[in-house]
């Protein structure tokens, strides 16, 4: 019997795919930059790869209404869902070989390794390429992952067009993945998603392991400060309504809104404009954003209050009616405790450093874990570097998010029951 808990990847191996994928899409004269557009060339000679690589080691290939790959490994238990590694092959225009890349490749790894050993998961295993995650080419991003879920409908995603007014659905007619599973039909166990952090903590900490114990929720607001436009010479202080006086002490407060519940709390403003401009005008009227982060609704709601107050307070102070208009909001996800401590178990028994922490950025995990036990494993990334032709990891890296997926996997397939092995 395979000692299961000894059963490591073949890291060398996992790097060269690694490296060998990455020439489909590679940007000409940069180190590691890559623009592979959802379907595009390059996304469909990866993906070629891909099934090619799955085919070979025995994996029978499902291809959904939205193109996304299916690749599965049969279990010993026939009733059982499988439990699925997904992510996306797709980058940004000038994005890294890493950033969703990792944990698709690694999840190939994964059953690589455990066709190598003769293993024979309880749960089947899948394999999965998420479609258009980036959103670069089509927007909404993680557009598959969503319909999946249920978030969007397949008529509004297969209606979605590129710059050149390309439909997703011909897209797909066009580079022959057209699949024709339906999108969402096939159950999963648990979905797990091993993914470059996106973010400097884990190197800041010196940390191997990110356990992520969800991705927090994001609220949009999109606000305007209204006073009255004079001149700077002839008005005194005392008779002004000035927008920006106004908008930068809400600016003020917003900063402390995001300092509110440290470490959990994040307000920004990405946008502030005054209007109309002019070097010796006081601004009658300020535009802004406003981005307020949480990983909890309570949390959210508290904030938003306080911008709410913080506005009102303004406007009857300063004489500038202030309106806060919300534009988008996205829920926190909570991933699966179940999931979460498969994930932890595997972290400490590699003797990997790790930490729990939430996800700053969206991922195919946030719709699956609507659907699905989900959980995510993020390994550092340099300087926190992503969407971005510099973006890059370690192969020590890549090593041991792989051996951490594997061992999960494994952790949670056997949860109930022992797993048994091909004779
Ligand atoms: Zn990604």
């Amino acid at each position: 019997m395979t000692d299961h808990a000894a059963l490591r990847v073949d890291a060398d191996r996992l790097w060269r795919s690694l490296n060998e994928t990455a020439r489909f899409g590679a940007i000409p004269d940069t180190a590691r930059g890559m623009c592979r557009l959802t379907l595009g060339e390059a996304d469909i000679a990866v993906r070629r790869w891909l099934i090619a690589a799955c085919e070979a080691i025995g994996m029978t290939i499902v291809i959904d209404q939205l193109g996304t790959i299916i690749a599965r490994r049969d279990g010993s238990d026939p009733a059982l869902a499988p439990i699925a590694m997904g992510s996306h092959l797709d980058t940004q225009p000038t994005g890294g070989r890493f950033d969703g890349i990792l944990g698709v490749l690694a999840g190939l790894e994964v059953v690589r390794t455990l066709h190598d050993a003769g293993i024979v998961t309880r749960h089947p295993l899948a394999v999965i390429d998420w479609t258009n995650e980036e959103g670069a080419r089509f927007a909404p991003a993680m557009v598959a992952s969503g319909v999946f879920a249920g978030e969007f409908s397949l008529d509004y995603a297969l209606a979605q067009r590129d710059r050149d007014g390309v439909t997703l659905g011909e897209a797909l007619a066009l580079a022959g993945f057209a699949g024709d599973a339906p999108v969402g039909a096939q159950a999963l166990a648990a979905h797990f998603e091993l993914h470059i952090e996106q973010g400097p903590v884990l190197e800041a900490e010196a940390l191997d392991i990110g356990v992520v114990s969800g991705v927090q929720g994001i609220r949009w607001f999109d606000v305007v400060v209204r006073g009255q436009t004079c001149h700077a010479g002839t008005t005194p202080m005392a008779l002004r309504r000035d927008a920006l006086h106004s908008a930068a002490r809400l600016a003020l407060a917003v900063d402390q809104i995001g300092r509110s519940d440290p470490g959990r709390s994040l307000a920004t403003i990405g946008l502030f404009q005054a209007y109309p401009g002019s070097r010796n005008t006081a601004p009658g009227e300020v535009r802004l954003t406003v981005d307020l982060r949480h990983p909890e609704v309570a949390g959210l709601d508290r904030m938003e209050a306080a911008l709410g107050e913080s506005a009102s307070a303004l406007a009857s102070e300063c004489g500038t009616p202030i309106t806060v208009t919300p534009i988008w909001s996205s829920p926190p996800v909570c991933f699966d405790p179940g999931v979460i401590a498969a994930i932890t178990r595997a972290t400490e028994r590699l003797g990997h450093s790790y930490r729990t922490m939430l996800s700053g950025a969206g991922h195919d995990s946030v719709y699956t874990a609507r659907v699905a036990p989900t959980g995510m494993i993020f390994v550092p990334c340099e300087a926190g570097i992503s969407h971005n032709i510099a973006e890059n990891i370690t192969p020590a890296d890549a090593e041991r998010g792989a051996n951490v997926l594997l061992q999960a996997v494994l952790d949670y397939d056997r949860s109930a029951d022992s797993v048994s092995k091909v004779a």
